[in-house]
């Protein structure tokens, strides 16, 4: 509800106030405080969708929504100024299209993945939810598409509706709940077989399951559904990377089937091979990770418009020794991953910016995530855009997230320096404010 009442544009609220006659659920909204006016004048901004920075640029915000952005503009009468000079950047708020808020890392030093989910109380899960929601604002990211919740059920949809509610602080999540791979898709396993262990999603065998397990999830709040087409990866005899395909394509098609029919979207974790292949004939909106692109589904994924979704940094982190099994799957994993991603931007895929953050601790700076994707050739513009304008397009958010410009949300983050010239800049975040509200001032 308080994001239905959020989208009501200003003038239509005003109409209400002012008219003689105000319906009852009009008369709650406009006894709210009135909008609040901020002016932000920076020296630098780099808006999401112009190829330059612009300079000496003034945002003015009213309530949640940008009302102009203009290099000539005064502030209005009564605004609260806050400007930022010549040694800091402006931007929006960043976007991480791949997140785990109820993962808190995989260190095997910490028990790894198993113990989150055989250990911890759902309460314990959540508080640290919460605070991983927390973290991902002040690094400035005031969107996330959190990937689903390894195990822990739609507390997804209950940390979403916290921050909606205004009851906690966090980005805007746009939340999958509990994902779908089928038996022997998914951890946990390894376990006496006699022994029924939690799994990290939810698993079903055939279409008609599929197509119940989708429709369940829509139901219960998922605002995009992520099915697991590869689980379980290794190398073959000469050395090059396999993965264990899940769905069939039959089974793919009754959840694209079902998502598409509620206007919703389809996100497939696909490595490479046979998994990858069913997901693009299956129809994924997006391909999260695409370590291993071979040239058909390249051009499968251009014909289609695919997005692609690489998560660069987190395959560096906890790697098995050199020269076991392991330690030669995770090395073929790199060397496979930066080939594609190469190719991936060579041939025009849409590329939007995600991390796995969760897979790797809340701890770690969420935006080192830009110094690979430059290390491998994108443009630092790019990869902000990547973030930013590219990321709200693959949310259909176009205009509202992602951009600073008129009728946009009001998200807005400052970082120290230029991040065209130090990409790691996006580390140092100083301000940020979402919605209109600033959360973090330094
Ligand atoms: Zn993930």
């Amino acid at each position: 509800m308080t994001r239905r009442a959020a989208i009501l544009p200003a003038a239509l609220l005003c109409s209400f106030v002012f008219a003689g006659s105000v319906p009852g659920w009009a008369q709650k909204i406009s006894a709210t405080a009135p909008e609040k006016v901020i002016a932000i004048r920076a020296a630098n901004l780099i808006d999401g969708v112009t190829d330059k920075v612009r300079h000496n640029v003034l945002i003015v915000i009213r309530g949640n929504r940008i009302e102009s952005v203009s290099e000539s503009g005064t502030p209005p009468a009564g605004a609260t100024n806050i400007a930022f000079g010549a040694g800091a950047t402006a931007l929006p708020g960043l976007i991480d299209t791949h997140t785990h808020i109820f993962l808190q890392g995989e260190d095997p030093a910490e028990g790894g993945y198993d113990d989150q989910l055989l250990k911890h109380p759902s309460s314990y899960r959540a508080a640290r939810a919460t605070m991983s929601v927390r973290r991902a604002l002040e690094e400035g990211f005031t969107t996330l598409r959190d990937l689903e919740t390894e195990g822990a059920g739609y507390g997804d949809v209950g940390i979403k509706e916290a921050i909606d509610a205004g009851f906690i602080p966090g980005p805007r999540l746009f939340v999958v709940t509990r994902a779908i791979s089928t038996t022997g898709g998914y951890p946990l396993e390894g376990y006496n077989p006699d022994i029924v262990v939690p799994k990290g999603a939810q698993l079903g065998d055939g279409p008609v399951e599929m197509r119940k397990i989708a429709r369940e999830q829509l139901d219960h709040g998922a605002d995009w559904l992520k099915v697991y087409m590869t689980h379980r990866s290794w190398t073959d005899k000469d050395g090059k990377l396999v993965s264990q395909p899940t769905l069939t394509v039959e089974e793919l098609k009754a959840v694209v089937e079902e998502a598409h029919g509620w206007q919703k979207k389809v996100a497939c974790h696909a490595y490479g091979g046979i998994g990858l292949h069913r997901a693009l004939d299956g129809g994924c909106d997006s391909i999260e990770h695409g370590l291993d692109l071979d040239d058909a589904a390249i051009t499968q994924m251009v014909e289609q418009g695919t997005w692609l979704v690489p998560t660069l940094a987190v395959y560096y982190d906890n790697n098995e020794p050199e020269n076991t099994p392991g330690g030669k799957r995770d090395r073929a994993r790199i060397a496979a991953h930066e080939v594609s991603f190469k190719k991936a931007m060579k041939s025009g895929i849409k590329i939007a910016f995600g991390t796995d953050a969760g897979g790797f601790s809340w701890n770690d700076p969420i935006a080192r995530e830009f110094g690979y994707m430059v290390k491998f050739g994108m443009t630092p513009m790019n990869a902000i855009k990547s973030a930013t304008s590219r990321a709200a397009e693959l949310l259909d958010q176009k205009g509202e997230l992602g951009v600073i410009a008129p009728g946009a949300y009001a998200d807005v983050i400052v970082v120290n320096g230029d991040p065209l010239t130090k990409i790691d800049a996006l580390e140092n975040v100083s301000f940020v404010m979402k919605d209109g509200k600033v959360f973090k001032q330094q």
